[in-house]
C-alpha cells in the first residue's frame, strides 16, 4: 500500500517511511495536484481535513482524527489501515522516501560520525539525497515503538 499525506502529516509520513510504506509528503495547500498524484500513482490520501475537493469514488481517502502526532500511526493500525510489518522496516529514506541501498562499510567512513563508524557494523545510503543510515538509536526506537503499537498500546 502507497501513501500520499498532507502538510498536516508530517511525522505520520516520517513514520510511514520508517516501517517501510512508499509515503509522499505533500506540502502545499492547494489539493488538487495532491489529488491528481494519488489517482496517478494509485495512492491512499492521507488527511486531517474534514473538506475534499473533487472527489471520485476510485479516490482513497483515510481521514485522520487523531490530532496529537504521536498517537497517528496508532490510529491507522486500530483502523486496520495499515498491520505492522507487512513491508520491511526501515528500507527508506526518512527524508525523501527513496528505497536505500547497502553500502560497504567503508563507504560510510566520513560521512557518519566517528563514534557511529566504529560502533555500527551495516550502513545504508539514501541514492537520492545521499544520507547514510545505520542500525541506530532511532531504529532500537522505532522497534520499541512497533513492540508497544503490536501489544495495542
Ligand atoms: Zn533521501
Amino acid at each position: 500500500m502507497k501513501f500520499i499525506a498532507d502538510r498536516m502529516l508530517g511525522k505520520l509520513a516520517r513514520e510511514l517511511r520508517m516501517l517501510g510504506y512508499d509515503t509522499v509528503y505533500y506540502r502545499g495547500e492547494n489539493t488538487y495536484p495532491l489529488i491528481k498524484l494519488a489517482r496517478e500513482e494509485g495512492r491512499v490520501i492521507l488527511t486531517r481535513s474534514t473538506q475534499f475537493g473533487s472527489k471520485r469514488p476510485e479516490d482513497r481517502i483515510v481521514r485522520i482524527t487523531e490530532d496529537k502526532p504521536s498517537l497517528q500511526l496508532r490510529e491507522l493500525i486500530q483502523r486496520k489501515i495499515i498491520s505492522l510489518l507487512e513491508e520491511p522496516p526501515f528500507s527508506r529514506c526518512l527524508v525523501c522516501n527513496t528505497l536505500l541501498i547497502e553500502i560497504r562499510r567503508e563507504e560510510a567512513e566520513g560521512k557518519v560520525p566517528d563514534f557511529i563508524f566504529y560502533q555500527q557494523r551495516e550502513f545504508f545510503r539514501c541514492p537520492q539525497c545521499a544520507r547514510v543510515y545505520w542500525q541506530g538509536s532511532h531504529q532500537d526506537h522505532m522497534k520499541k515503538r512497533i513492540e508497544r503499537l503490536k501489544n495495542g498500546r
